[in-house]
């Protein structure tokens, strides 16, 4: 999409005055900004053009390189800073300048923010099946008790604001007609200066400490499923805003079950005379039940038995999959001489043709057409 002209983005024209330039931002950031359009992307949108035009304008400098080269003048060069010469923060950060915070909002501080941390937690199928409450251990660091997070000795009375970047947290200098934005390197991006130190913290307002986390695990969740818990993660530094923590969630193979989504999949053996003489089988189920399934005479290996709503939960989803039996017949090791001699009068009859053999009917009439075709 083109970019539009800044100056027509403010409504004003190319002559505007500084104040002009302010007046016309003011009333447009005002009737845009995010807070009074909650989830309008159009207006977020606007508001966000509307106050990089205006970061533009009003910096005298950037204006003469915006007059003589236009868009092209902020374009590339920046070091991924989303299409915006200013690395994407700027455009709160002026808006906070001038009107103040909107309430409640709570500040968007970046410098500072906690880490984000990420812990792993296995569960077995049985689990993931019902949903289950787990108690983790985080290593992480916490708000110092001592200062309550200010990093200054006896509490916040030593903290003063930062003279590099006046509080900012970021500094700015001029490499050719690009404005490169950085971390002050005086406060760290904290914009604050500590006077005395906490003895405890060492100035950091964080020590660290393992915490203990009940999680939440729905019904349904699959193996590599992400859980993220807002603000659980490391403690910002000096008050600033906390990191979340990620719960990865790894599913334990079950030694019966194999699970694929919604369904459950179970293989069971059977007696090759069940097969061949129908029978009625107990199979367990993941809810730790139990159901009957009718075996027909003549069941083959790989049979399936389909138990609708015998299957899986789904997450967020009262709603159940199926269960799928798998047959596999086995043959008999070790006869006593008394199978044995069962089993020799009854091949004896096979012999004779009596019997159906699907599989193998199957089989040697496509070995007859090998041997026909290759003329044997
Ligand atoms: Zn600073
Ligand atoms: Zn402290």
């Amino acid at each position: 999409m083109a970019k539009r002209d800044y100056y027509e983005v403010l409504g004003v024209a190319r002559e505007a005055s500084e104040d002009d330039l302010k007046k016309a931002y003011r009333k447009l950031a005002m009737q845009f900004h995010p807070d009074r359009n909650q989830g309008d992307a159009k207006a977020e949108g606007k508001f966000k053009e509307v106050s990089e035009a205006y970061e533009v304008l009003k910096d005298a400098e950037k204006r003469a390189a915006y007059d003589r080269y236009g868009h092209a003048a902020f374009e590339g060069g920046s070091g991924g800073g989303g299409g915006s010469p200013f690395g994407g923060a700027g455009f709160e950060d002026i808006f906070e300048e001038m009107f103040g915070r909107f309430g409640g909002r709570g500040g968007r501080q970046t410098s500072g923010r906690g880490a984000d941390l990420r812990q792993e937690v296995q569960i077995t199928l049985e689990e993931a099946f019902a949903g289950t409450k787990k108690t983790i251990r985080v290593p992480s660091s916490v708000q110092c008790e001592a200062c309550t997070g200010s990093g200054a000795e006896g509490g916040s009375a030593s903290v003063t604001t930062c003279g590099t970047c006046r509080g900012s947290g970021k500094v700015r200098a001029q490499q050719g007609f690009f404005l490169i934005e950085r971390t002050c390197p005086t406060c760290s991006g904290t914009g604050k200066i500590i006077k005395n130190p906490c003895k405890v913290c060492n100035g950091a307002g964080r020590v660290q400490r393992d915490r203990t986390l009940n999680v939440t695990i729905p019904p349904g969740v699959e193996d590599g499923n992400r859980i993220r818990l807002t603000g659980e993660g490391e403690a910002g530094l000096r008050g600033a805003p906390a990191g979340d923590l990620y719960v990865d969630i790894g599913v334990k193979t079950h030694p019966i079950f194999q699970r694929e989504g919604p369904n459950i999949m179970v293989r069971v053996p059977l007696r090759m005379t069940q097969a061949a003489l129908g029978a009625s089988v107990e199979v367990p189920s993941i809810d730790g039940g139990r159901s009957a399934v009718k075996i027909p005479a003549g069941t083959q290996t790989g049979d399936n038995f389909r138990l609708r709503g015998k299957g899986f939960s789904v997450l967020r989803n009262s709603a159940r999959g199926d269960m799928y039996v798998q047959v596999v017949v086995e043959t008999p090791q070790n006869l006593t001489p008394r199978q044995r001699e069962i089993l020799e009068s009854f091949e004896v009859e096979a012999e004779k043709g009596d019997t159906s053999s699907p599989e193998s009917e199957g089989f040697f009439a496509k070995v007859k057409e090998f041997w026909n075709g290759v003329g044997r």
